[in-house]
């Protein structure tokens, strides 16, 4: 039996991040991950500008700087937004993972690839994480365990909590020659809104050096072959997308054409209990109105190591000092992020003026230089989304203006 202060469990960014701040403050920490360290995990590599200014990425992990973003609506119509002053991040999620996971131990972590938790005991004084580590049962010891494995509902189970809420995504990793990529797409995210491909929010084409990421969202319990064929056709077929795409070629992600995999929507009602927390995909904190996940994971992983380095000090971590926990993440990203991606969510998607909504915010950004900026912080993330939402509030008038006004008051009503 191995023994530890903290032992984490996942080595995304969320529990890459607590492992690391944990043992820059000199706390005994362990990191268990399932995969190897260059472990693949489905995703477009976004690192918005607020992401970066959190956690600066080295430069040899920047596969491609990004200065703008292209918004299509269903009528094709385009705007760029965003600013090179307030630039983005395209990374290789596995190689990013890898820098975390490093760096924790750099830092002084154990960190340990190739071992899977497959069981977790909360007693009164301590917790016991048993884990298949290269084919052998280990079993390791610890004060306190912070749960970072992402949407294995298996472990959440053991912890006596639920796992979130979620929809589903899939992506084809498509091969362009580097050349073709900056010529047809540049150092520009592109998203696509219409409901005729991605059910809710966008389909994405996110280039790194000589690969777009190509992919959509859709609800839990759709049918994923009719969601498969969208997202041909959309490659096939969008009279945009399309010529940017020609030529290019599915790259293999681990022997297979598309990966599929699913996003957390709405944050655990509880997110901590007597010797534990739970950080990242796994506490179901991910921004609902783009879906972006590694900003919140990073920051509900800085803020749980630094309230269990706190508890630990003071030799409490029962359910009530962990609570703290959720107090801060409550008010850090809830208040002020995801309380507002949510509006942002319920007046954007799942209804039938969503297309229509980004038409008319489309063709206002395109007269309008503000409006343009304030949509480029929903890509960037510069501000919160509490300062985008109120700054996009401020222009509803601009926005009521191409969207008509009867449209405008459904809408409203919708979203009441
Ligand atoms: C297709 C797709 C595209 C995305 N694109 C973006 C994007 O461009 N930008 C962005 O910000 N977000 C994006 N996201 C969301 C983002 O990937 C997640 O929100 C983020 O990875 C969450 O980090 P995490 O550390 O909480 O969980 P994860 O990154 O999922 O890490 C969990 C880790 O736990 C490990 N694990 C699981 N079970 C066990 C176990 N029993 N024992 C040991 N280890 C275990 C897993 O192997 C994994 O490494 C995307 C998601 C998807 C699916």
């Amino acid at each position: 039996m191995k023994k530890y202060d903290v032992v984490v469990i996942g080595g995304g960014p969320s529990g890459a991040i607590s492992a690391w701040r944990l043992a820059e403050n000199k706390v005994n920490v362990v990191l268990l991950e399932k995969g190897s360290r260059l472990r693949v995990k489905p995703c477009a590599g976004g690192i918005s500008n607020g992401c970066y200014n959190l956690l600066k990425v080295p430069d040899e992990l920047v596969e491609r700087k990004i200065v703008k973003g292209l918004v299509v609506s269903r009528s094709n119509k385009s705007v760029y937004v965003g600013s090179a002053k307030e630039p983005g991040f395209i990374v290789y999620r596995p190689a990013y993972d890898k820098w975390l996971m490093d760096s924790a131990e750099k830092a002084g972590a154990d960190v340990i690839n190739n071992a899977k938790a497959t069981k977790i005991k909360i007693f009164e004084d301590k917790v016991e994480v048993t884990a298949e580590v290269e084919g052998k049962e280990e079993k390791y010891e610890a004060e306190v365990l912070i749960g970072a494995y992402g949407m294995e509902s298996n472990l959440s189970k053991q912890l006596g909590i639920e796992t979130p809420k979620y929809i589903n995504v899939i992506q084809y990793e498509l091969e362009l020659p580097e050349k073709i990529i900056d010529e047809r797409i540049g150092d520009a995210i592109e998203v696509y809104f219409n409901q005729a491909y991605s059910q809710l929010a966008y389909v994405w084409m996110f280039p790194r050096r000589d690969v777009v990421e190509v992919g959509l969202h859709f609800y839990a319990g759709t049918n994923a072959k009719m969601m498969i064929e969208r997202l041909d056709k959309f490659i096939k077929e969008h009279p945009i997308a399309s010529e940017k795409l020609k030529g290019a070629k599915i790259r293999l992600v681990e022997g297979k054409k598309l990966v599929a995999d699913t996003i957390p929507t709405e944050p655990l009602k509880k997110t901590y209990g007597h010797r534990f927390v739970v950080v990242g995909d796994a506490a179901g904190l991910v921004d609902p109105y783009s879906y972006e996940g590694i900003f919140y994971a990073l920051r509900s992983g800085i803020i749980a190591s630094e309230v269990i380095a706190k508890a630990l000090e003071e030799n409490d971590l029962s359910e009530t000092s962990l609570k703290r926990y959720q107090d801060r993440w409550m008010k850090e990203i809830y208040e002020e992020e995801i309380k507002y991606a949510m509006k942002l969510h319920k007046m954007s998607y799942g209804h039938d003026l969503s297309d229509d909504l980004v038409d008319a915010l489309v063709e206002a950004a395109i007269e309008d230089r503000e409006l343009r900026r304030i949509m480029g912080w929903l890509l960037n993330h510069k501000y919160s989304r509490k300062y985008a939402y109120n700054a996009l509030k401020a222009k509803q008038s601009l926005i009521i203006k191409k969207l008509g006004l009867i449209k405008s008051l459904k809408l409203l009503f919708k979203t009441l």
